[in-house]
């Protein structure tokens, strides 16, 4: 599947998965554009699904599928940079917690509680942010924001891959 990177549709938030859909199937669906990819992380509505599943594989660590989740605590906010594949070329440095717990269940149904540290944490946040329709680029200051958010409209910005230096 092809990366969405229209804003408007990234704001949607996704719809509670229920067991009518076929969640093994949809994670492994994610998991594959996931590595295709080179991303830590991938949301069901990055790729045009509507349900609320998510996936976290970051270094070497087990991929984990996210169904439903749900994040019961969090601490410790430090300043972290981040990318998307859904904002290509763009980084920015935001508020991110150290400490991340989930309820969630997994691609068999079974309820989960995880406790994700460092960039884990981060990534966990950032794909369950996706869930709810939340982009990184909205923790930014109201003014850095508008400037992004048009040139990531712009046509100059798609035909000149050295102008994302200048939205890094
Ligand atoms: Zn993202």
């Amino acid at each position: 599947m092809t990366i969405v990177t229209d804003l408007e549709k990234l704001r949607v938030p996704c719809i509670e998965a229920d067991e009518r859909i076929n969640v093994e199937a949809t994670a492994a669906a994610l998991l594959y554009d996931m590595k295709k990819y080179g991303g830590c992380g991938l949301a069901a509505n990055q790729v045009g699904f509507k349900h609320r599943v998510c996936v976290i594989a970051v270094g070497d660590m087990t991929p984990i599928v996210l169904v439903n989740p749900l994040i019961i605590k969090e601490k410790k906010p430090r300043r972290v940079r981040e990318g998307c594949l859904s904002l290509p070329g763009l980084e920015v440095e935001i508020e991110r917690p150290m400490y991340v717990k989930v309820k969630a269940m997994d691609e068999h149904w079974n309820t989960r509680k995880y406790t994700f540290t460092g960039t884990q944490a981060q990534v966990a946040r950032h794909e369950i942010d996706h869930l709810n329709g939340i982009l990184m680029i909205d923790y930014l200051e109201a003014s850095d924001r508008e400037v992004k958010e048009r040139l990531l409209k712009s046509e100059v910005y798609k035909i000149h891959p050295l102008l994302e230096k200048f939205v890094s």
